[in-house]
Parts: structure tokens; C-alpha cells; sequence
């Protein structure tokens, strides 16, 4: 789950439409670029481009039991959803002490991304951070795989999420196999961060390219707040340590991070 920062609000006070937050939350956080140009934009938790029915997303949610009124309008509650991500997490109650949020978390560094399209708990962080990453994935409904006792209309829906990070595993690797031929070439470093940038899975493209520093460097400079969020260090690969967390956002009282 990419991380990034969302920085501060960009008008006093409250939205009075949330809707009216979608282009700041994009140009902040969520801006695909080639040359420095927007492309797309990506949902917040299972970083697909997403074309249409781009969502703003209350942290906190606006209706149901767990609801927030107060937060309705505040720039600190929204991220940027799919229609599968919103519909998940839905109107569950969200507690930071056992989440883990890309604007305030190092979410780089919970999951692990393979081939196979699932997204695995990454077990070189202590216990706590795994719980906080597995509850995560639920919340969002990115553990989900399809399964006999699920109804089809879910089944479906996993099955898509898995079948579209395959494919961009599959892309990313073409990429490699031709970047490797040619490193230096300024064109071929530009095709694929283009590739990288229209695609989407940022995570999947940050894992196959591990072992290239330049090109991850690329890919975390190609999407808005990615490099601010302090998640990455100078050879651009994952801090141990925290998200730097620069906007003072409420974080679990049990992350590792404190
Ligand atoms: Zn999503």
C-alpha cells in the first residue's frame, strides 16, 4: 500500500461538499505523472487506477453506528477510493490503535506483493505491526480470495483484484527483462515509468524492480506525495522506520511506531 503524505488542509475549515476535496486529495496524494503532467489518479488502498467512480473517502465513516459527523467536511478524514475499497470498508468502525492508514503509517513496508496477486503479510515486522496489517487488509477487503462459501458477486470481485495485480506483475516483468538489456537508456527508463504510472500497483512495481534502485526512484517520484510521505530512504528502498507523519496525524496507540 503506497505511502504518502497528505500535507495540510488547503482551505480554512471545512469542506462544505466533501466532493469539492476530489481535486486537491488527487493533485496531493494521488497524482499519476509522465513529465511532471497529471495522467491518473489511484485509489489510496489497493493503488488501482481508477477512470471513473473515483470516490472521496471518509477515514472515519459518515453514516452507521461508528459514524463521525464532525469529520464529514475535514481535509485530516478523506482519502480516495475504488467502488470496491469504499464498498468494503464500508461503515465500519476504524480505530487507529489496530489500523494501519497510508497517510500516517509506513504501509510500504506491512505488505508483501508476489506474483501470484495476493497481498501477504510482510513477517519481518514484529507482531504488532502484522496484526495492525492483517486488520488492515480486512477492513478494505484486500484478503479476500475467492472461495467456494462466498457468494459469486464477492468471488468475482476478488478475483479481479488478484487477476489485475497478476497482470501488472506480468507487464512489470516484460519491463525488467527489457531494461536489463539496456540500463542507461533515458528512453527505456521513461517508457516504463510511463507504464508504471498508467497501470497502476505501484507496490507490485516497486517489488519486481526491488533490485533497481533508478527505476524505484522513478516510480516514487511519479506519483504526488509518495516522496513526502518519508517512508523511503536514499536508495529508495523502505525505511524500518516510521512514516514520518509530518501533519501530526492521529496514529494506534500500539504501533511500533511509538
Ligand atoms: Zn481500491
Amino acid at each position: 500500500m503506497r505511502p504518502f503524505r497528505r500535507g495540510p488542509s488547503p482551505i480554512v475549515g471545512d469542506y462544505s461538499d466533501y466532493s469539492d476535496a476530489k481535486i486537491d486529495l488527487i493533485s496531493r496524494f494521488s497524482s499519476g505523472l509522465i513529465k511532471s503532467k497529471f495522467k491518473v489518479a489511484y485509489c489510496s488502498y489497493c493503488e488501482r487506477v481508477i477512470t471513473t467512480g473515483l470516490a472521496v473517502e471518509h477515514i472515519q465513516p459518515k453514516k452507521g453506528k461508528y459514524s463521525h459527523p464532525m469529520l464529514i467536511g475535514r481535509w485530516n478524514n478523506f482519502l480516495l477510493a475504488c467502488v470496491n475499497c469504499n464498498s468494503s470498508k464500508g461503515s465500519k468502525g476504524v480505530f487507529f490503535d489496530y489500523l494501519l492508514f497510508p497517510d500516517r503509517d509506513n504501509t510500504f513496508k506491512a505488505f508483501v506483493y508476489k506474483a501470484d496477486g495476493k497481498i501477504y503479510i510482510n513477517k519481518s515486522n514484529n507482531g504488532v505491526m502484522q496484526s495492525l496489517a492483517i486488520n488492515t487488509l480486512r477492513l478494505t477487503g484486500l484478503d479476500k480470495i475467492p472461495k467456494e462459501t462466498t457468494d459469486e458477486n464477492s468471488n468475482l470481485i476478488a478475483q479481479d483484484r488478484i487477476n489485475q495485480r497478476m497482470e501488472a506483475w506480468g507487464t512489470a516483468e516484460i519491463l525488467l527483462s527489457i531494461y536489463l538489456k539496456d540500463k542507461h537508456n533515458k528512453d527505456i527508463r521513461e517508457m516504463i515509468a510511463m507504464q508504471m504510472v498508467t497501470t497502476g500497483y505501484f507496490s507490485v512495481w516497486m517489488t519486481v524492480f526491488a533490485e533497481h534502485n533508478e527505476m524505484k526512484k522513478i516510480f516514487i517520484d511519479s506519483i504526488s506525495g509518495t516522496r513526502l510521505s518519508g517512508c523511503f530512504d536514499i536508495n529508495n528502498n523502505s525505511c524500518i522506520h516510521p512514516h514520518d507523519n509530518p501533519d501530526r496525524l492521529d496514529t494506534g496507540r500500539f504501533s511500533i511506531y511509538k
